[in-house]
């Protein structure tokens, strides 16, 4: 009988099911590994050197949920009362599914079809398998949103394409993610890397640590207003799951830039601030066009001040000077809402608590 031992291929060979581009001459360093152009074998999740990304991955696992845990029979409620909920209420929710119900599909594509690919890091790669399920539950709970109030879903599924402040958006987003969905693209020059760099902070410091911003606010404030609360919980679910992507993205960068210090340009800097500075701009014009009163003790202009505070706080994480000093956060209470612990049922709309191993039943 064969031991274990005797099993192992020669330390120089290949796995015939896997070659990779180019061959590792020996078993795995952890120092040798790249998250981005790495070298050694992407199936080999240890020995590890990110342990960012693995935390991140654990911690993503901890906090899942599903949607159809919440209630949404007040909602529902509600909705169908023309008393519970003013006309503007209800514009800032058919607004916010229009543009999340594809939002999140673009993440979830961009990660997909563009990100991985890019990434040679097997730690965050592992992280950003879950993060892409996790996309896919926020396309889900915007759907099941969708779906128990009744809303017309050729409306709310092509506001994208029909409404201008949404469309403005994802047109800005759009072609950086189409950079790194292409298949002809490659990194490994230093304009392509450039490309992937600016790419990836589009995508966490503007569409996941901006862009959601606005509605995410809108939302909760809701919530705590006593209305919408089965919305309003997912929402926070959501929030928490999309601080930690865009958090993510910051420590990706922030390393890339650190194993690649040639990238980081003045002229690349200025871009970046300028790229910024426009989605500050498209994520106010959003803001009006979504309350042209004020609603819920909101108006537009307290959110030129928090888009202001954001997008200065997105600049101090990946290493840039602030865009708007001074700006101060209006709305303070969205901590809380972020640091939502799993025991805490803020809206106390959940029909169980979610627990991974004591949810199965064998009677
Ligand atoms: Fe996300």
């Amino acid at each position: 009988m064969l031991s274990f031992e005797d099993e192992l291929l020669p330390e120089n060979a290949i796995p015939s099911s896997v070659t990779p581009a180019i061959p590792p001459l020996s078993r795995v360093n952890a120092s040798d590994k790249r998250v981005i152009n790495g070298l050694t074998d992407v199936n080999q999740l240890v020995p590890f050197k990110y342990h960012w990304a693995w935390d991140k991955y654990l911690a993503g696992c901890a906090n899942h949920w599903m949607p159809q845990e919440v209630a949404m029979s007040r909602d529902i409620a509600q909705w169908k009362d023309s008393t519970a909920l003013t006309e503007d209420e209800r514009l800032i929710v058919k607004r916010n599914l229009g543009f999340f119900t594809t939002a999140d599909s673009l993440a979830a594509n961009n990660i997909v079809l563009g990100t991985y690919r890019h990434i040679t890091a097997p730690e965050c790669r592992q992280y950003l398998l879950r993060q892409g399920f996790e996309e896919a539950i926020h396309t889900h709970a915007y759907q099941y949103i969708v779906e128990s109030l009744g809303l017309d879903e050729g409306e709310v599924f092509n506001a994208y394409q029909e409404v201008a402040s949404i469309k403005d958006k994802d047109d800005f987003l759009i072609p950086f993610i189409n950079t790194l969905t292409d298949p002809q693209f490659k990194t490994g020059t230093l304009e392509s890397d450039q490309q992937l760099l600016r790419s990836l902070i589009v995508f966490a410091c503007i569409m996941e640590g901006l862009f959601f911003y606005v509605g995410f606010v809108q939302i909760l404030a809701l919530g705590r207003q006593n209305k919408m609360q089965g919305a309003a919980e997912q929402y926070q679910y959501i929030l928490r799951d999309e601080s930690q992507h865009c958090n993510f993205g910051v420590d990706l960068i922030n390393t890339i830039k650190l194993e690649n210090p040639q990238l980081w340009t003045e002229s690349f800097r200025e871009e970046i601030k300028n790229l910024m500075q426009q989605g500050v701009e498209l994520e106010y014009r959003y803001a009006e066009a979504t309350m042209p009163r004020g609603v819920l003790g909101l108006n537009a202009a307290m959110f030129k001040e928090y888009l202001r505070f954001i997008a200065n706080r997105r600049c101090q994480q990946i290493g840039l000077d602030v865009l708007y000093p001074g700006a101060k956060n209006p709305f303070p209470w969205m901590s809380e809402m972020m640091d939502l612990k799993k025991e805490k049922n803020f809206f106390e709309t959940r029909v169980t608590e979610y627990q991974t191993g004591g949810s199965l039943s064998w009677e």
